[in-house]
């Protein structure tokens, strides 16, 4: 298992994410993302602007995945 922060996944909180893979760290970060959207969080709605930008784009939101999932890779193991 390896662990990432919300922070780390442009996401607002400190809340650490374990996951074997990245497409399941991925997984677990975007329901996260999906609560706090719920209640109205204002970090992470703020956080949320920041990524609809990247997301928007497809080329840019590759490099973002690209990026993370080296950062992932990178991450010993817990
Ligand atoms: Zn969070």
């Amino acid at each position: 298992m390896k662990t990432m922060k919300c922070k780390d996944l442009g996401g607002a909180c400190e809340r650490e994410f374990n996951a074997p893979t990245f497409e399941e760290m991925a997984e677990i970060s975007r329901n996260h993302g999906m609560e706090m959207l719920k209640i109205q969080d204002r970090p992470h709605l703020e956080a949320m602007n920041r990524m609809r930008e990247i997301m928007e784009d497809p080329q840019k939101m590759q490099e973002w995945i690209n990026s993370k999932r080296m950062e992932f890779d990178k991450l010993p193991e817990d």
